[in-house]
């Protein structure tokens, strides 16, 4: 028996060119993991990765179908206006082929019902932590020739019972190493799964359905480690969990063996993980085992903000750990929404004053970032219930599984829009720029990053006093001034 595990393509659009939360960080393992409980349970196995090819549907499927599978499983992300094209490769394959087709993994598990309405052709899909109910399923399926209705397995026009979560992380296979994740030098590894936080824009809790973290033991961390290094070539390890750091002393004391860990590998390494997990001794240590960076979701420099969001953090706690990252020599990345969907114009100006205050706009690449971000609300979120309710969601056909929003003041969404434009021009000028190595020696950075602090402070002023349109001329001016600074 064989399955066919499938990436889907999903194409960078001028409109999504910054927006990289389709998928957290943690679903780059969930094709590797699928493989390798497949070929345990004793199936042949084959990986096709679509995400950067540029073949219409008919190649597409046609190549898939080469493969001659018994069960084709996407691991369907959020594809940006692309779900039409995996709709009619899943035509495509069922006309031609008895295989039984399926997808799994966050988009599907958010969207499972909605998703079998819109593909008809898909047969089932895998909700949540999926690993128990491959296992459970494919053994069945060698002998039944069909998909089983378990718990985890919704079935096209059946009911579905949810699956518990996995007892034991530790008993888990160690995942293959495939697709893009192979191209990096970093390998991404998972210590934990889930986190205890509940913070209203995310999915890592409803993909779990609950706000529980749970880790592995140390002993299968290490062997999975060993297993995974001797397959290539890796200069570092970047620990995916979605919070790697948990509450209380015995998890930072488990967060520094982990350090340690790494460190015997001879391994540098890059975690991610929330703000009040962190004590400047913890850090000292990881930075000793070898720790260069740190990914936190601090998300706002408002604490109305952080009420709102259910953050359950102060800004006064990320003023001292923010300071604390930067003067440990672990390089900082930040999750920041700028424009948060109720937010006032006043939240906007404390944002900004925020980031100043900790020297966190002297680099274009992050002042970019840090004054673009809007809330992205995907089809199974809780602020596309929330905002469907109140009547906020703007809503395209072309888009099926995403919305744009109304935003509770209206110039609060004119300045996100204004800077949407602006920062997609930036974008696309940084983005020529990586092909020109040698013009980066001239690009003027400092220049841009002051363009785009200056844009940022003449939109909210303009729209401060309700000139819409004035606002839209500020941008035009700001948008003009940046491509004649950044014509190199
Ligand atoms: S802390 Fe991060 S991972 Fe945890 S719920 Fe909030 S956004 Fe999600």
């Amino acid at each position: 028996m064989k399955i066919v595990i499938v990436e889907n393509p999903r194409p960078l659009t001028a409109e999504h060119y910054n927006d990289v939360a389709n998928a957290p960080l943690s679903a780059s393992l969930n094709s590797g993991y699928a493989l390798a409980v497949a070929r345990r349970a004793g199936w042949e196995t084959a990986y096709m990765d679509f995400t950067a090819d540029h073949w219409d549907e008919a190649a597409t499927a046609e190549a898939i179908l080469a493969e001659d599978g018994d069960i084709v499983l996407f691991h369907w992300v959020y594809s940006w206006g692309y779900e039409e094209f995996v709709r009619s490769v899943l035509e495509l394959l069922s006309r031609n082929s008895k295989a039984a087709l399926g997808a799994f993994g966050l988009f599907p598990t958010l969207a499972s019902a909605r998703l079998q309405l819109f593909a008809p052709p898909l047969d089932f899909v895998l909700v949540g932590e999926f690993e128990d109910t491959l296992s459970e399923l494919l053994p069945l399926f060698t002998k039944r020739r069909a998909v089983a209705a378990l718990p985890g397995v919704h079935l096209r026009g059946g009911s579905y019972v949810a699956r518990p979560l996995i007892a034991d992380l530790s008993l888990l296979p160690a995942p293959d190493d495939v697709g893009a994740n192979c191209a990096y030098t970093s390998l991404n590894v998972a210590a934990s799964r889930g986190c205890y936080g509940a913070c209203s824009f995310c999915f890592i809790h409803r993909y779990y359905g609950c706000s529980r973290r749970r880790v592995r033991d140390l002993v299968s961390l290490e062997r999975e480690l060993e297993t995974r290094l001797a397959r290539r070539n890796v200069e570092s390890l970047y620990f995916i969990d979605p919070t790697f750091i948990g509450q209380g002393d015995g998890e930072r004391g488990r967060a520094r063996e982990i350090g340690e860990m790494a460190q015997r590998f001879g391994l540098p390494f890059g975690f991610e993980t929330r703000v009040d997990g962190i004590t400047d001794r913890l850090l000292a240590t990881l930075a000793e085992c070898g720790a260069t960076s740190l990914f936190l979701g601090i998300e706002s420099g408002c604490d109305s903000v952080l009420r709102r969001i259910g953050k359950r953090i102060s800004t006064e706690q990320i003023r001292r750990v923010v300071r604390a990252v930067q003067n440990s020599g672990i390089e900082l990345h930040l999750g920041f929404i700028m424009f948060e969907p109720d937010s006032t114009m006043a939240e906007l100006q404390e944002n900004y004053d925020f980031l100043e205050e900790l020297g966190l706009l002297d680099r274009h690449e992050l002042t970019a970032n840090l004054l673009y971000h809007n809330q992205i609300v995907l089809y199974g979120s809780a602020a596309w219930e929330r905002f469907g309710g109140e009547g906020r969601l703007l809503l395209e056909e072309r888009l099926p599984f995403e919305a744009r929003y109304r935003f509770r003041d209206e110039r609060v969404g004119h300045v996100c829009t204004a800077m949407g434009r602006l920062t997609s021009a930036y974008f696309a000028a940084l983005g020529r720029l990586r092909q020109e190595p040698s013009a980066a020696a001239v690009y003027p950075g400092s220049a841009v990053n002051a363009l785009l602090k200056e844009a940022f402070r003449a939109l909210c002023n303009a729209a401060q006093a309700g000139q819409s349109l004035v606002v839209e001329s500020v941008e035009a001016e700001c948008v003009a001034r940046l491509q004649r600074a950044v014509a190199l």
